[in-house]
């Protein structure tokens, strides 16, 4: 009938992949619409821990289509590899897709990515280094060489030959100072490209396809899509800390353009938040704390990145930052990710304005000492958790629908 967004409202990190794993069963199709293996997904169920970067949560869902849209860029070697792995696990891949439109991450890509982040120095963003912003510009650049063309891996040589000159022009002019005069030689190094995609080719060949045209059929038909998010909406190329901010569009508009579908199919977007503030990377984080309590908060959330392990900056919930994200996504709902991890403190912040010179305005809140994890039901959780969360709604003007207070499947409370 309809599609819902499922978009994270932060700067990433929010635990949509532990949403979506747990919403996945009330839809068809699970389309994620943007980045690449930057987003790391941790996700625990029956099958076991899982920490994914290219293969969407939604896989788990064996009733479910689980697609890789045009909006995304893909490391089919690591594609393949997750998808081998999880095969081996027994999870059911069959109804896995990927866009023909979504563009291939390439090794110049990543080399460009470190380089430019070495160069930025003290003004580094602080990316992944998985070479999703340079993919992205050869995208916009028309540069790019996309999933469909592992079809015709003829074709593809060609291809490949004529952009890596482009990109060799490039590194060699942007970086005189780096070596890359490669030793192998242009032919041998495509041929090992085309060596490799003939190996990802066994894996994911099958799973390539029009998903546009698919999940346009799915509307049609009347079918549910859920669409995921990666990233999250404060480090959006357009509505983030620019420059400070990944280089594909997070937001409930970006969804539409990154699945395929037109903007009126979208009815509802569900918006993630954890319930404090973290950040990887560099950039404006108004709340972080730079002290004891920001070290407690890493500790008991277990902030370290799944994708490059670094541990993430943490600090009090920025209201006024999720009031601002929910407005640019339209956000119907909200889902409090990690409630459970402030238990034990005895005051909480929520900054819930700025003032004259940028910086936050916080207010208290009373906190809980009790131990909430896997708490099932509202009515089991202290009177000063129920307070803070219905501050939170209260402050940001959007209905708090659930509350997570595990990282399991199951451990969600909906109110
Ligand atoms: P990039 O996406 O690798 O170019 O990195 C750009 C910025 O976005 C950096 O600050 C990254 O740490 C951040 N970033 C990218 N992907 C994620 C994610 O999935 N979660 C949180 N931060 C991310």
């Amino acid at each position: 009938m309809s599609a819902t967004a499922v978009v994270g409202l932060q700067y990433g990190d929010e635990g949509k992949g532990k949403v979506v794993d747990w919403m996945a069963k009330m839809f068809a199709y699970v389309v994620r619409y943007n980045g690449g293996p930057n987003a790391g997904h941790t996700v625990e169920n029956l099958f076991g821990k899982f920490a994914l970067h290219q293969v969407p949560s939604g896989i788990f869902n064996p009733e479910a289509w689980c697609f890789l849209g045009n909006g995304t860029v893909v490391d089919v070697m690591r594609a393949a590899d997750e998808l081998s792995e999880l095969r081996s696990r027994g999870i059911d891949t069959g109804r896995f897709r990927i866009s023909d439109r979504a563009h291939l991450i390439l090794s110049w890509h990543r080399m460009i990515d470190t380089l430019s982040e070495a160069e930025r120095g003290a003004a580094a963003i602080g990316t992944t280094g998985r070479g999703i912003g340079p993919c992205y510009a050869d995208k916009t650049s028309r540069l790019g060489i996309r999933v469909g063309e592992l079809r015709d891996l003829e074709g593809l040589r060609s291809r490949l030959i004529a952009v890596r000159r482009e990109k060799l022009k490039e590194i060699r002019a942007r970086f005189p100072d780096v070596d890359v005069i490669d030793d192998i030689g242009a032919e041998k190094e495509v041929e090992i490209f085309l060596d490799d995609f003939r190996r990802s080719n066994e894996v994911i060949r099958d799973c390539i396809a029009d998903t546009d045209e698919l999940v346009r059929q799915a509307w049609r038909r009347g079918d549910e899509i859920l669409l995921e998010g990666a990233q999250g909406t404060m480090i959006d190329l357009q509505f983030g800390t620019y420059p400070y901010v990944t280089s594909s569009s997070v937001t409930a508009a970006g969804a539409c353009i990154g699945a395929g579908l037109p903007p009126k199919a979208v009815s509802a977007v569900i918006g993630i938040a954890k319930a404090y503030t973290t950040r990887v990377g560099n950039g404006p984080m108004p709340t972080e704390l730079l002290d004891e309590t920001g070290n407690r908060l890493r500790a008991a959330g277990n902030e370290f990145g799944t994708t490059t392990g670094r541990p993430r900056r943490c600090g009090w919930f920025d209201a006024a930052a999720v009031k601002y994200a929910c407005e640019v996504n339209g956000a119907d709902g909200i889902i409090l990710t990690k409630l459970d991890v402030l238990s034990g403190f005895d005051e909480l912040k929520i900054a819930v304005a700025r003032d004259a010179d940028g910086q936050p305005v916080y207010e208290s809140a009373k906190g809980w000492s009790e131990p909430i994890r896997d708490k099932l039901a509202w009515f089991q959780l202290p009177d000063e958790a129920k307070r803070y969360v219905d501050r939170l709604e209260e402050l940001i003007g959007v209905p708090i629908k659930a509350v997570a207070t595990g990282p399991g499947r199951h451990a969600i409370i909906q109110r």
